[in-house]
């Protein structure tokens, strides 16, 4: 696969590095991608978020027999119109009616058996009077009813799962209704990443007076473990240009992917920068966003590079809106689920300047009625962690959006399942 030069698209003078649009930062870290090609084969109880290699192909016709979608009498459509069938039989799932039935006969049937042989009808218990061996219906179906037929869920050699999906545990137990124990997915990405910053402590310290946990690790690492990802934790580092250099090749030979955090903003920019350049091949944009304006995309050594910035809030949507679909895509989903967008009104004033995207945490709810609503966090600083903590949503206000009133409509990603 190729990918484009990332020197050309940087240069290419329809990007603003100091205004980059959302959408457009989108597509160009999408365009220098690539894509994960080794693979592994895997039991099946072991594949549960992992991706597709290939096809998953019906090795057989599911379900392989017609058979009966309820509990009553098997008979052939051509006895509709007689009084009474005879029972000459009982069907159960997994223990066929051997004989062929006749004309005037009827067998009993259970939910799941193989249709007779002479019958083509199920009429349902409930619809029946049986009188010793004679039974009669109070409610005549139509012919074929209540038979399930061969190869109605899968046919022989259907793709029932295309290359590139991320199983679900409703594939998982459709690859095993086909009766396969294994599957071959690609291998696991590799991320490592390290929060940079003189005044973060990892737990366990006691903060000196200017100083922070670190929580963006404990971020990175639960939102990476939700994609299925090996992780490589390679600590807090200092704002100290040797120890940033050796630990940023470090983790540049040992993974896929480095994620930093810290040190991209205005200021430390261009100390990152000249790291960056030296190590790698690296942009820096001011996205237009709020939160997560600044963000560092390239490559070091072969390994790409995101370089988020500090804040905790602004590292989770940044990760959401940028990271989180490239992983996918590196790991070798081929229909990345785009996320729903809804419309919903949204109840609370929010003031918002045009000309850049917000992400503004938000809680949707149902109102008095149950109808559901969405209102922003009380607190939208792009510091305020509980902020994310409290929201079930981003609320999106677009670039050209200005100042929302309450009872307007506004675009809502929700977060719930990915998060
Ligand atoms: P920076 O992007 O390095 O200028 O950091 C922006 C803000 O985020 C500063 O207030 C930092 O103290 C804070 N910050 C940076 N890294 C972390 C981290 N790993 N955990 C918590 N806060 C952080
Ligand atoms: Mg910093």
């Amino acid at each position: 696969m190729t990918t484009k030069n990332l020197s050309d698209i940087s240069c290419q003078d329809d990007y603003d590095p100091n205004s980059m649009p959302v959408t457009q930062a989108r597509h160009f870290i999408r365009d220098y991608l690539t894509r994960l090609t080794a693979t592994e084969t895997l039991p099946l109880k072991q594949a549960l978020g992992r991706i597709l290699e290939g096809d998953i192909l019906s090795p057989s016709n599911v379900p392989n027999h017609n058979n009966s979608a309820m509990d009553g009498y098997a008979f052939h459509s051509h006895d509709t119109a007689a009084t009474a069938l005879r029972i000459v039989g009982t069907a159960f799932a997994g223990k066929p009616f051997d004989g062929v039935v006749q004309a005037g006969e009827c067998i009993r049937i259970m939910t799941g058996a193989v249709i007779p042989a002479g019958t083509d009808t199920v009429v349902m218990q409930e619809h029946t009077q049986t009188l010793n061996d004679q039974m009669v219906m109070t409610e005549v179906p139509k012919a074929g009813a209540n038979v399930r037929h061969a190869g109605e869920d899968l046919q022989q050699g259907q793709i029932v799962l295309p290359q590139g999906r991320s199983l679900r545990p409703s594939d998982i137990g459709l690859i095993a209704s086909l009766g396969i124990g294994e599957v071959t997915v690609y291998r696991k990405l590799r991320v490592a990443f390290f929060s940079t910053g003189d005044e973060l402590v990892s737990i366990g310290q006691p903060l000196e007076e200017g100083e922070i946990y670190d929580s963006n690790r404990y971020t990175l690492h639960s939102m990476l473990s939700r994609l299925n990802i090996e992780i490589l934790d390679m600590g807090v580092v200092a704002d100290d240009p040797q120890l940033l250099e050796q630990t940023l090749l470090d983790a540049s030979q040992q993974a896929d992917v480095v994620i930093t955090s810290g040190g991209v903003s205005v200021g430390e920019a261009d100390f990152m920068k000249l790291l960056l350049e030296k190590l790698g091949q690296v942009v820096f944009w001011k996205i237009a966003m709020k939160p997560g304006r600044p963000l560092a995309y390239g490559k070091v050594g072969n390994a790409h590079y995101f370089g988020l910035p500090g804040n905790p809030v602004s590292v989770m949507v940044t990760f959401y809106q940028f990271v989180r679909d490239a992983l996918l895509y590196m790991m070798g989903q081929t229909h990345l689920q785009v996320q729903p967008l809804l419309q919903m009104v949204c109840t609370e004033d929010i003031r918002k300047l045009p000309g850049r995207t917000e992400f503004q945490r938000g809680i949707l709810y149902p109102d008095r009625n149950g109808i559901w609503r969405v209102r922003p966090t009380s607190n939208q600083g792009s510091g305020i962690l509980r902020s994310m903590s409290e929201a079930n949503c981003f609320i999106v206000l677009d670039e050209a959006v200005g100042n929302v009133q309450a009872g307007s409509t506004v675009n809502v990603q929700v977060l719930e399942g990915i998060i």
